[in-house]
Order: structure tokens, then C-alpha cells, then sequence
């Protein structure tokens, strides 16, 4: 089980990043950098939407991409 380790929310984007627990031996190489990584972090995107049914804001993830990877490759990929 993943653990959550940081929420961010940036403009209308919602990243929330998570340590694994394992690293490239499990997950392969870090999806950005192509290089071993001995903690392997994953990372999803959210884009803020507006839900028409219920009408309020919310959070999708279509159009969005998800990382693993180093960590700091992973925060470097915001938008
Ligand atoms: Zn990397």
C-alpha cells in the first residue's frame, strides 16, 4: 500500500505524490529521467473541473497524467 506523502495543488492542477516503498527492482526504471531509482515515488494528476450534475467543482483525472519515478523528477513535471 502506497503511502500519500504530499498534497499540492497548483493553478487549476491537483498532484498528489506517493512513496511506493520499492524501488526499480519492482517498478523499473523512473518514468522521466530513464535511470534506477532506489525509492520509486508515483505521482497523479488532477485537473479541476465543473461537474454540471451536481454543480460544484471538482476533480478529474482525464487528461491527466500519472507518474513513478525519482521524486524530484516528478516534482520538476508540474505544470
Ligand atoms: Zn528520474
Amino acid at each position: 500500500m502506497s503511502e500519500i506523502i504530499e498534497e499540492v495543488i497548483r493553478g487549476n492542477y491537483k498532484y498528489k505524490l506517493s512513496r511506493t516503498g520499492y524501488g526499480s527492482d519492482r517498478y523499473g526504471v523512473c518514468d522521466i529521467c530513464g535511470k534506477w531509482a532506489d525509492s520509486v515515488y508515483i505521482q497523479s494528476e488532477m485537473k479541476r473541473y465543473f461537474d454540471p450534475v451536481n454543480r460544484r467543482w471538482s476533480w478529474t483525472y482525464e487528461g491527466c497524467e500519472t507518474h513513478m519515478g525519482h521524486k524530484e523528477c516528478l516534482t520538476k513535471i508540474r505544470r
